[in-house]
């Protein structure tokens, strides 16, 4: 229920819409249910009529709320002929089934509008989390989140929805009983509580195979993307069998589950049928044989207790779905939530230009307890092409990942143009980097769209510049496609040379001021670097270059160098600023 609560909040006047047409839906189904009634004494009450044992209750103006109905006709002017009530049944049917499409209509754009929210607010909290956060996420996690969680999660919410209306229709029912013959509404009231408390134990069941499915799911999701991920080395060693022994098992256990909520739902349901029928035999029963009611009545009652039942029934069943996919809600919600909390600090609002320089002084890192960076000082001046250089694990991407704003020192500053790095307004000083990563991870997209990222002040013109800069036009050109050629999942087609190349006129295309590149030619040919440090040298000046790099190539086309080693940072090419 709390989840009802969650929703209402969440979306408060499409619920209030929903809400409304559902209530009037049923008074206006109560209203053509009672003009039945005296429809039924008009035709019962005729002379020489065998059962005019209904009308007893239809015409004792004590219980019969269908004169109520008969008197308001009259006061109107109106005759309450049979065709009027034949009318009036008719025109409530259609009101009801126009505002019950209502309402849920407005329950399905909710629903389409759940996944939709949910799904946004979790990318926009993941992309807005901090790097050392963002580092931890299980990309199949998020997957699973924003695919199957996000559709059972409104899914959870239509079951609530139709768990209202039914409760609405339910209530209709126990009025018109109650204003009929309190005793019997009251009977019907009470067995349904009855049958709801026994029959609950199987809702229990099913929210528990429901959370179930929601932790193994994501568990199993998280699990085949990452081995999808790297399944080439698994293949080549012959070892693809243990990803599927894994798999398999996990995907048992789902089926375990998902067999659990299968038998809660089918035994509730053949429960609720069985109780039911029980309930309707117990009741003619005491009503026919005991106090030796007439028939017509105990049809009545018959008519009124198996609604009032099936109702409840419904509900019931409708609440046990609820229950079944609500865990997946509360998982995006947590998942929603952490990301938040772990929101990252954009900085001030002082924007970059990068005139001087890039200072470190004194910057100490670790991750967790391993120092990793122990107050080093790095001059990096604007214009200038400074390498770093280091033995593997030294810290060199850290050191990037620190000037970026990706992490924060643990002590110490890093200043731009003499500006504290957490002054800046940090998206812009973002926007000032050309990065390239020292994975060449590309989009399973174009080439086009993997220079531009889909930057529309980006044309067709500049990602082409920017791919001969980078040395890349000339396969591009050759592919069948040109330009527009798919690179495959995760940039399969091309060598990783000629995806490094692409690469890094995404990181030119954009006119950047700091280029910053991470082993960004270790996989090109000695003939492909020198064209890049050719293009690299072009842009010195008009930009400050940063590389890491062991190759000498690199090196030599850099005017400063540091060595990164045990911690330590110090120049070994260039003079001190
Ligand atoms: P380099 O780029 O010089 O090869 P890195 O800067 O990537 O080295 O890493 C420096 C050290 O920090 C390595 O020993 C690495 O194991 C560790 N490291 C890198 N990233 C993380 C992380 N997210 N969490 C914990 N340790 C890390
Ligand atoms: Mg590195």
């Amino acid at each position: 229920m709390h989840l009802l609560k969650t929703f209402a909040r969440a979306y408060p006047l499409q619920s209030a819409i929903m809400l409304v047409a559902l209530l009037v839906a049923g008074l206006v189904e109560g209203l053509s249910l009672t003009a039945l009634l005296p429809l039924l004494n008009r035709v019962l009450v005729k002379p020489g009529s065998l059962v005019n044992d209904a009308a007893t209750i239809a015409a004792d103006p004590r219980s019969d709320v269908g004169n109520a109905l008969l008197s308001g006709i009259e006061a109107m002017g109106l005759t309450p002929s049979v065709e009027l009530l034949l009318l009036v049944i008719v025109v409530g049917s259609i009101m009801k089934g126009g505002l019950v499409l209502l309402a849920k209509k407005k329950v399905g754009y909710i629903v389409a509008q759940v996944s939709t929210d949910l799904r946004l607010s979790m990318l926009r909290a993941m992309l807005a989390s901090r790097w050392e956060y963002f580092l931890h996420q299980q990309v199949g996690q998020l997957t699973n989140s924003m695919s199957i969680e996000a559709v059972r999660a409104a899914n959870a919410y239509l079951y609530g929805a139709t768990l209202i209306s039914q409760l609405i229709q339910a209530l209709v029912y126990v009025t018109i009983a109650t204003m009929l013959m309190w005793q019997a509404a009251l009977f019907s009231f009470l067995m349904g509580i009855i049958i709801y408390v026994a029959l609950n134990r199987l809702v229990t069941m099913a929210r528990k195979a429901g959370k179930r499915q929601t932790t193994l799911t994501k568990l199993m999701i998280a699990r085949l993307t990452d081995t999808l991920l790297s399944v080439k080395p698994l293949k080549a060693m012959g070892r693809e069998g243990l990803v599927d022994t894994v798999l398999a098992s996990e995907t048992k256990n789902i089926n375990r589950a998902l067999r659990r909520e299968v038998v809660s739902t089918e035994f509730l349901a053949a429960g609720q049928e069985i109780l039911f029928a029980l309930v309707l035999v117990i009741g003619i029963y005491i009503t026919l044989v005991k106090w030796e009611l007439p028939v017509a009545t105990v049809m009545v009652l018959g008519f009124l207790l198996s609604r009032i039942l099936r109702r409840t029934g419904q509900v019931q069943r409708s609440y046990q779905k609820m229950a079944v996919s609500e865990s997946a809600y509360w998982s995006i919600q947590k998942t929603i939530k952490k990301a938040e909390r772990a929101r990252e600090d954009l900085g001030g609002d002082y924007t970059p230009t990068l005139e001087q320089g890039i200072e470190l002084r004194d910057v100490s890192f670790s991750y967790d307890a391993k120092k990793i960076l122990d107050t080093i000082n790095l001059n990096i001046p604007a214009g200038s092409f400074t390498a770093i250089i280091g033995p593997s694990g030294s810290g060199k991407t850290t050191c990037l990942d620190l000037i970026i704003g990706l992490l924060q020192p643990d002590s110490g500053t890093l200043l731009v143009d003499g500006v504290a790095l957490m002054e800046l307004d940090m998206r812009s000083w973002r926007r000032m980097i050309g990065y390239v990563p020292q994975e060449t991870v590309l989009l399973h997209d174009s080439v086009l769209n993997n220079v531009a990222l889909g930057d529309p002040g980006i044309s067709e013109a500049d990602v082409i510049s920017a791919l001969r800069e980078a040395g890349a036009w000339g396969f591009v050109e050759k592919l069948s496609g040109g330009i527009h050629e798919i690179v495959g999942e995760r940039g399969g087609k091309l060598s990783g040379g000629q995806r490094q190349r692409i690469m890094i006129a995404r990181a030119l295309v954009h006119r950047p001021r700091l280029l910053i590149l991470d082993e960004a030619t270790s996989a090109l040919d000695p003939q492909s670097e020198m064209a890049i440090c050719e293009t690299l040298r072009k842009l010195v000046g008009a930009h400050t270059i940063l590389a890491i790099s062991h190759q000498p190539a690199l090196l030599n086309a850099a005017e400063r160098a540091y060595r990164l080693q045990d911690g330590h940072a110090q120049l070994v090419k260039g003079v001190t600023e």
